[in-house]
């Protein structure tokens, strides 16, 4: 018989048992493969039908479009932006868009797949997807940026929509690229209620849509989850260290959210380098500093390290905040926290996740620590859906209920099938999503 070229569960290769090297990533194929390990992890500890698995190893559409805009000085450039959208059973797609210089179908095919489980770990009526450009943001002027975006919108045409598939921030970009976004959707969709379709995106400024508390949104959750980890084990916040990678949204706000309980950021590496100070150093000084120059290179307040040092400073908790793939089983082998909290998605190769198991490190997985910024991002749905505008107090309160939650289904989880916390929170991810596809069946 002929061989179909219809993939079965059997073409499912990525078991529980693949251990990618730490090789160089060719464009966000190993990524790729690694999310798919760590999913594939999770398969022998619930009962997920074949064809489910089947669905969810790939995304259900890939856009890509190639758009061309002029630059300030008079020339072409050609651009290639990607909206992948990885599933839809639990409600519209939903995820960021990332810019960013080393963008790739397969790395925005990874990321879409972590908001599919993300969203329903946290039992966000979500879906999952992600979109991205292959740009550096710093080497285009405001008015570049604003056309790129604006022409990626126009021509993602209905391949997006506030009840379709819902846009956010992301590496690279920030709330003034939503607003470019909206604007753009508005214009571009002539429904006479076209200017009511706030909800197109989220992570938008306040005064144009935007939900209170989204910009600090998963700096907050990743802190809401240290700090449960904290009462488990009896381990006092106060005066404890701790290293960040990636000083970027996400970085900065969990930081001065942890000075505010009394931790101490000793040592911060970004794409500029690394500083270390044992005495601290403070989050809002350092936020001005890279302000003003872009990179936290050149801080007065610490010392300029190495960059292959920083991994060994001493410390209780280390925060990868910036890119997939930093922490490699040679960097595992140099920390020195008992705990790796996820802020950025994908931080861990299969490398270095053994290393920490062996030694002990307990890591707070990226679909559970960074899942506060589509939460956020969903009530800012609802708020726009519902013309509301709620307080700061509302968003933090409903957002610490919905993190506690799914941190403790999480952990009950785990300890019941004496599994880590990755393999826990893809389950329970999995067990949501196997539910309703069981239910509702497969058309036709
Ligand atoms: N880009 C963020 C993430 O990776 C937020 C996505 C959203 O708010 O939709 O989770």
């Amino acid at each position: 018989t002929e061989a179909s070229a219809a993939k079965s569960v059997s073409d499912l290769t990525e078991g529980s048992e693949v251990v990618l090297a730490d090789t160089e990533d060719p464009g966000g194929a190993q990524f790729y493969r690694t999310h798919q390990a760590q999913v594939a992890r999770a398969v022998p500890h619930v009962p997920i039908a074949d064809h489910v698995r089947l669905i969810l190893s790939e995304p259900k559409n890939e856009v890509i479009v190639n758009f061309p805009v002029r630059m300030d000085d008079g020339r072409f450039k050609l651009f290639t932006g990607y909206r992948i959208q990885h599933n839809n059973i639990l409600g519209p797609y939903k995820g960021g868009i990332r810019y960013h210089h080393d963008v790739t179908l397969e790395e925005v095919k990874a990321l879409a797949s972590v908001m599919s489980y993300k969203c329903a770990l946290l039992e966000v009526p979500f879906g999952g997807a992600k979109g991205g450009i292959r740009l550096s943001p710093a080497q285009h002027s405001k008015r570049e940026l604003e056309s790129i975006t604006r022409r990626f919108v126009h021509d993602l045409g209905n391949n997006i929509g506030p009840e379709y598939d819902i846009p956010a921030p992301d590496v690279g970009t920030n709330s003034q690229i939503m607003v470019w976004m909206m604007d753009t959707y508005m214009n571009t969709h002539n429904q006479i209620d076209k200017n009511a379709q706030k909800r197109i995106v989220t992570g938008k400024s306040l005064a144009s849509g935007g939900s209170r508390g989204r910009e600090k949104a998963t700096g907050q959750g990743v802190v809401y989850c240290i700090q449960e980890w904290a009462d488990e084990r009896g381990v006092r916040l106060d005066g404890c260290n701790y290293i960040l990678q990636g000083f970027g949204n996400v970085g900065s706000h969990a930081a001065q959210i942890m000075s505010r309980l009394g931790a101490v950021l000793v040592g911060v590496q970004d794409h500029t380098g690394s500083i270390y100070n044992p005495q601290g150093i403070y989050p809002r000084k350092l936020i001005d500093h890279v302000n003003k120059e872009g990179g936290i290179r050149g801080y007065a307040g610490a010392e300029e390290i190495n960059n292959d040092d920083f991994w060994s400073i001493e410390s209780d908790i280390c925060i990868p905040a910036a890119l997939e793939l930093q922490i490699t089983e040679e960097v595992a082998k140099k920390l020195t926290a008992k705990l790796v909290v996820e802020a950025a998605n994908g931080p861990t190769t299969l490398k270095g996740e053994e290393v920490l198991k062996k030694r002990g490190i307990e890591v707070i997985p990226d679909v559970m620590a960074n899942a506060g910024g589509v939460v956020v991002s969903y009530f800012e749905w609802i708020q726009n859906k519902r013309s509301e505008s709620w307080q700061l107090e509302e968003v933090d309160s409903r957002l610490l209920f919905m993190m506690k939650r799914s941190y403790h289904e999480m952990r009950a989880f785990a300890r019941e099938h004496g599994v880590d916390n990755r393999t826990a929170a893809f389950a329970v991810a999995l067990n949501r999503l196997n539910a309703v596809y069981t239910e509702r069946g497969v058309f036709p």
